[in-house]
């Protein structure tokens, strides 16, 4: 296949994605390439999943050995390194059992059919709704999309899946209607990552928290986003010292290669015995082997450690540059999951990012978000100050 056919917009594809007009044909470590070997400093990692960098050497070198052994095989057969990995992830976490999938609303819808049931199992059949909040992310699919508080994706999709409430998010009103009788579980990302980069506050998730445990309303938090390393520690809930009962996990997990896992504790995993759920993909010798391998790297190579140091040392270099550029209203998130709030729309400095070699995102209309692989230097931090203090007095001179 030419190059020619490869960067043409592809009629035969669905429309469904407002595509950048850039074609990715390699990457390694921060940077990707493009068709023309053009250089592109990667601050989005696809969206917080290469955390560790484009094809990271661990991950490859494990991907490759299972390569040459199995690629599938059915869940009706024992899984070696589905129970390796289920073993890495409640080890250093606070679960106790884990279902595997292929995606982020994979793992959420696996986390609602988990909530229903658990109600019913625990005599509470009135118990049937799940809360989610407004500006929430939660997938695509059709129980996904219903628990996303967002009506602009739920535009034409009518009649949206029953069973979800949305309240507001970091608002103390919203927690007196947690429990109206009628719910079994409160589903909530602690950053909402799509939705704006929004952290939720501390004092409020733990009121949430003591509420769902007093009325054995499940917590789930959707981690899909701030999942593996993304914020500073493996998991963005232990930065908030509590315990959900559910948590679900794609992006990061495999590096790249599709994976999803909703994990519970044991007394909530019981729900789901032989029958209940499935997946065929789920948990096969590939992905799992990509998520071993990425789990792995994460806890020994020092990367959480240098994800603290180095976000800090980006938020105070950031925060001197808001106080210095009105352009910037707040910057928000935790971690390496950043989100810049400007007085501007953030599609005009992505354009002139991109312009000088840099990929960064939105989330939503007016905030830049910023995802660098967790493995990034300082160097390339520097590197893309430099080049964002370019971008922003120049957008400045033409804005007045
Ligand atoms: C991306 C995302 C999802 C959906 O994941 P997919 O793999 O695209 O299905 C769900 N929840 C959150 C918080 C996300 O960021």
């Amino acid at each position: 296949m030419s190059n020619t056919v490869i960067n043409q917009p592809a009629h035969s594809v669905m429309h469904t994605y407002q595509r950048f007009p850039l074609t990715i044909v390699k990457g390694k470590g921060s940077y990707v390439w493009n068709e023309k070997g053009d250089k592109f400093l990667d601050y989005t990692s696809g969206i917080a999943t290469c955390n560790l960098g484009h094809v990271p050497e661990t991950v490859h070198q494990k991907l490759s050995n299972q390569l040459n052994q199995l690629w599938h095989c059915s869940n009706l057969y024992e899984i070696p390194s589905q129970n390796e990995l289920a073993a890495l992830l409640t080890n250093n976490s606070c679960y106790d059992q884990v279902f595997f999938c292929n995606s982020g609303a994979e793992a959420n819808e696996a986390a609602i059919k988990l909530a229903k049931k658990y109600a019913k199992d625990k005599g509470h059949p009135e118990r049937t709704e799940i809360v989610t909040f407004h500006q929430s992310f939660h997938g695509r699919t059709g129980s996904t999309m219903a628990a996303t508080g967002q009506e602009k994706i739920h535009q034409g999709f009518s009649p949206l899946t029953s069973g979800f409430r949305y309240l507001s998010y970091n608002d103390e009103a919203s927690l007196e209607q947690v429990d109206n009788g009628t719910t079994t579980a409160v589903l909530l990302e602690l950053i909402q990552g799509e939705g704006g980069v929004n952290k939720a506050e501390q004092a409020w998730v733990e009121k949430l928290s003591v509420i769902c445990k007093e009325a054995d309303i499940l917590l789930m938090v959707d981690e899909v986003q701030t999942g593996i390393g993304r914020t500073g520690t493996l998991f963005a809930y232990e930065q908030y010292g509590i315990e959900p009962d559910v948590m679900t996990l794609a992006k990061g997990l495999g590096s790249g290669f599709p994976i999803g896992a909703m994990l519970a504790k044991e007394q909530v995993a019981n729900t789901f015995q032989p029958g209940t759920h499935g997946s065929t993909f789920g948990g096969n010798p590939l992905s799992t082997s990509a998520g071993i391998a990425t789990i792995e790297t994460l806890l020994d190579e020092e990367i959480l450690h240098q994800v603290k140091s180095n976000s800090n040392w980006l938020q105070d270099e950031l925060e001197a540059l808001r106080l210095k550029h009105e352009m910037i209203q707040d910057i928000r998130g935790l971690g390496f999951l950043i989100g810049l709030e400007l007085t501007v729309e953030a599609a005009t400095l992505i354009e002139a990012f991109r312009e000088k070699g840099v990929l960064v995102l939105s989330a939503g209309t007016n905030v830049l978000r910023i995802l660098p692989p967790l493995t990034t230097t300082k160097e390339e931090l520097e590197n893309f100050l430099q080049i964002f203090k370019e971008i922003i007095t120049e957008a400045e001179g033409i804005a007045s």
